[in-house]
């Protein structure tokens, strides 16, 4: 015989993953399924005699016996909560309740349906999470959809009051005591948690908190954008690593690279100076001569390494001042390709040079010339042997000039791309293959470059090239 409607019912309760009972208005369990034995390591008939208070978290019966008296009182259809049981074995059980009420045609409740969900994994791991998020040494903030502020740790709410001393709505893009690392005020679509909320993913964005310019501390924050399934933005996630020791480190570093190569400067300048005097001496010997010559090449090499120091340790402290004079550009990579080609010949690369007549200019001449032999001598000192380097120059529309300096060597890894124009930046392949270099001049460029309002470009390809593009306004 087919079993009937209420059978496979009964067949389906028996066998559900979930754990069920059927409970009379005393709190007894009249029926229970196999699961909720299973979950909770006992027998039908102990769940039958004893009641579910007697299996339940001593914290968590009060909150339980409230909602359940709420719901025999009418005042509740149903409710749920997640709470603990007691194992036979000692061991917690987590379990998420449903409860619904079951009432008579007059509405005078009979029984109760209690369905429990053991997620005592779930709750493990959430429990895991919570203490992580509370515990890393980093502000960890997620914004929903509306921009609201919807959690952080204590982390960073320690770090808001610094920023947002009369307090903070809980809105993201409110403006406060932050800044960037120019110092200046930061604009409400500027700020992290605002461009956050609008989607935009970014790591390493650094600004710095607080009113006291000499009390401020530095963060650097990443944010991720948090999807619903269906790709929709539903929030961000942002983390906020204080960075001020590092900043002041650096900062040191920076006045101590100025002053020390500020020192180093006046002696070398008296080296080189007697060195010219002995070099000149018609008496010397020939082994004696050659060795100056040694000496010579050597300190010139630390001069150039001094200057490109300085350089950077003016550039850093805004202090690269230019010389503007008229002059005129053509002549200038003409000269600095002159002088570059016996390096270039020296590694057979064919060194091409293509601008016009003249590129009459008003600029720094010797800062210039700084900047065209840095770029020529980076593509000859990447390219392999039998490559070729091309410098050209033109003038375009708008008075715009072009100088472009391009290569067919090694190339540059996208991963190194962002960083080669950083002070003291080398890419891993120029450090792979031995190639001599400090890491200084294309901060060096950049700096004289943008001194001279123009910009800076580079486009590479990994064993194909790089091209480098200045970018100057001629007014
Ligand atoms: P370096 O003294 O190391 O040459 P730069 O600041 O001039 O310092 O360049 C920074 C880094 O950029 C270099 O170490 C090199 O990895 C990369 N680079 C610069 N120019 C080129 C180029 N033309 N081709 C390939 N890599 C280059």
């Amino acid at each position: 015989m087919d079993p009937g409607p209420d059978e496979l019912w009964r067949l389906a309760l028996e066998h559900s993953p979930v754990g069920m009972a059927l409970v009379d208005l005393q709190g007894r369990p009249i029926l229970v399924n196999r699961a909720l034995c299973h979950m909770l390591g006992r027998d039908a008939e102990e769940l039958r005699t004893k009641g579910f208070p007697e299996f339940t978290h001593p914290d968590d019966v009060e909150a339980d016996l409230e909602l359940f008296g709420q719901a025999i009182d009418g005042e509740l259809d149903s409710y749920r909560m997640r709470k603990r049981y007691l194992h036979a074995d000692g061991s917690i059980v987590w379990g998420d309740l449903s409860v619904a009420v079951l009432r008579d045609p007059d509405g005078a409740p009979q029984q109760m349906i209690a369905q429990v969900l053991d997620v005592t994994e779930l709750e493990r791991e959430r429990r895991t999470l919570e203490a992580i998020f509370e515990t890393v040494d980093v502000g960890l903030l997620l914004i929903d959809e509306e921009g609201r502020y919807a959690r952080m740790n204590r982390r960073h709410a320690e770090s808001m009051l610094m920023p947002f001393p009369d307090g903070h709505a809980g809105q993201a893009g409110q403006l406060g005591d932050v800044f960037d690392p120019d110092g200046n005020p930061m604009a409400r679509e500027d700020m992290p948690s605002y461009r956050a909320w609008h989607g935009e993913e970014f790591d390493d964005l650094r600004l710095w908190v607080g009113s006291d310019p000499d009390q401020r501390s530095a963060w650097s924050i990443s944010a991720r954008s948090v999807r619903e399934p269906d790709g929709e933005l539903a929030g961000a996630a942002l983390a906020y690593k204080n960075i001020t020791d590092l900043m002041r480190a650096l900062k040191v570093k920076d006045d101590f690279v100025a002053s020390v190569s500020h020192e180093l400067r006046t002696p070398l300048t008296s080296v080189l100076g007697h060195l010219e005097l002995l070099t000149e001496r018609p008496d010397l010997p020939p082994d004696i001569a050659r060795q100056l010559a040694v000496v010579e090449r050597n300190a010139f090499r630390l001069q150039t390494l001094v200057t490109d120091l300085l350089d950077v340790a003016r550039a850093k402290e805004g202090s690269l001042s230019l010389t503007l004079d008229p002059l005129d550009l053509a002549m200038l990579v003409r000269d600095a390709v002159g002088a570059a080609r016996p390096a270039a010949d020296a590694r057979a690369i064919r060194l091409a040079c293509d601008v016009p007549e003249a590129i009459p200019l008003h600029a720094d001449g010797h800062r210039l010339r700084q900047v065209v032999d840095n770029l020529i001598s980076n593509a000859i000192k990447y390219t392999g042997r039998e490559g070729s380097v091309s410098v050209t120059a033109r003038v375009g529309e708008d008075e715009g000039i072009e100088l472009v300096v391009s290569d067919t060597g090694m190339g540059i890894a996208e991963e190194d791309l962002p960083h080669i124009f950083d002070r003291f930046y080398r890419a891993g392949e120029a450090e792979a293959q031995h190639i001599p270099g400090t890491g200084l001049g294309l901060s060096i460029v950049r700096d004289i470059v943008e001194a001279h309002g123009g910009t800076l470009e580079v486009a590479s390809t990994v064993g194909e090239g790089s091209e480098f593009t200045v970018r100057l306004s001629r007014r």
